[in-house]
């Protein structure tokens, strides 16, 4: 079990806190959806309430190492003024003087925001200057991003190793959920996979086949195995280069009698555009000039009835482009059988969540992670550095 930030004492403490509050923002810099911020905050409140000096460290988006306007934290700041009942203040750097002289003022209770982790390149390289530099901004470090738990930062992991250390109620609720549920997982206990990119996912597939009795594969990653097995995939998408791991993949699972589900027809189109119209194809085969974009009514039937008997649920990754309408109906329909039948079900991927909230079933899903990448790989049983280099708790 980790340390939590419930075991330390941190009146008058500044406290250095990792979040995600990697949020989406249109063109004029206004967040479209602040679900990461509005989870992050019973952790924020606990440690003002607790008299802490709170001081936030995010990445947002990808700005490579160099400050960019267009990723700043600024409105993120400007949010959090809306949600909490104290002083925000913002640090337009996030080391150096200006941090530092904004650390200093800070009093109990305060906020302070810093500018976006990222705008610095040491940050991905893990610079244990740079670790440093963030260190001695603080008295004590908090890790709540677990979406970022994978990567090896300097503000994820070795800026860890610099200061005492906690997890955050987030990263503390991810981590014992996920964990007890592949602890002991009920039986019969089903992986649902999907998204575009199988390569990402293929050593988790694999995982996935030693614990689970089914595994469901939809999505542009299924056109990689019905490729495997010699099935035309017309024009989908697919990764050639993970035709042999996939083809192993396969014959493990018949080997261990683990069933794996793929599509059995589909919902086609000529391209893949948001008009497109789409075209139903009754058999597993996809003729040349299709695309194949949506499971297909058979296929929704069969995984619907794996699902409906299930005992624990894992679930990543859409079943077609659901983002255009004529695509999103297999999403839909696992979407609302995963919700409906109350067992242990853990969603993780930002599509899947979207997904789930667009169909509001979120309030009946067991555990919503906010971290895909990590949640896969905590899943498959990889290490997360993140998580790994923080203190364990005293027994
Ligand atoms: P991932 O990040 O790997 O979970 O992939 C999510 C993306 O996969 C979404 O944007 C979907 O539109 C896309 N996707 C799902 N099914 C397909 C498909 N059959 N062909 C192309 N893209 C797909």
């Amino acid at each position: 079990m980790k340390r939590t930030i419930r075991d330390i004492d941190v009146k008058g403490k500044r406290v250095l806190l990792r979040v995600d509050f990697n949020v989406p923002l249109d063109d004029s810099g206004v967040i479209t959806d602040a679900s990461r911020i509005v989870k992050e905050l019973p952790t924020i409140k606990y440690l003002l309430s607790k008299g802490a000096k709170v001081i936030i460290c995010s990445h947002l988006g990808r700005p490579k190492g160099q400050p960019n306007e267009k990723y700043s934290l600024l409105p993120v700041a400007k949010y959090l003024v809306q949600c909490l009942n104290c002083k925000i203040k913002f640090s337009s750097t996030t080391i150096g003087p200006e941090a530092t002289e904004k650390v200093n003022n800070l009093q109990e209770g305060e906020v302070l925001v810093l500018e976006n982790v990222r705008f610095y390149k040491e940050e991905e390289e893990d610079s244990l200057l740079f670790a440093s530099k963030l260190a001695e901004l603080a008295d004590i470090y908090v890790n709540d991003a677990f979406g970022t738990a994978h990567r090896k930062h300097a503000s994820t992991y070795s800026v860890a190793k610099l200061l005492p250390n906690a997890v955050g109620f987030l990263m503390g609720k991810e981590i014992n959920t996920i964990t007890s549920v592949l602890e002991k997982p009920e039986h019969p206990f089903i992986a649902i996979m999907g998204g575009a990119k199988v390569s990402d996912k293929l050593n988790v597939v694999h995982s996935l086949v030693k614990k689970c009795d089914a595994v469901l594969i939809g999505g542009g990653m299924a056109y990689t195995f019905l490729a495997a097995k010699g099935v035309n995939i017309g024009n989908s998408l697919y990764e050639p280069e993970c035709l042999d791991d996939a083809r192993k993949i396969l014959e493990e699972a018949a080997q261990k009698g683990v069933k794996i589900l793929l599509p059995i027809d589909h919902i086609c189109s000529t391209v893949l555009s948001p008009n497109a119209i789409a075209r139903k194809i009754k058999t597993q085969d996809i003729p040349d000039n299709l695309v194949g974009l949506d499971i297909g009514p058979n296929t929704i039937k069969a995984f619907v009835q794996e699902i409906k008997n299930a005992r624990t649920i894992i679930w990543n990754g859409p079943m077609g482009v659901f983002e255009f309408k004529n695509f999103r109906n297999g999403t839909k329909k696992v979407a609302l059988a995963v919700a409906k039948n109350q067992c242990k079900s853990i969603v993780g991927g930002g599509d899947s969540i979207s997904a789930i909230n667009i169909f509001g079933v979120a309030d009946k899903i067991y555990h919503i992670s906010t971290g895909g990448g990590a949640s896969l790989k905590l899943i498959s049983g990889e290490n997360l550095p993140g998580v790994d280099v923080m203190s364990d708790k005293e027994e």
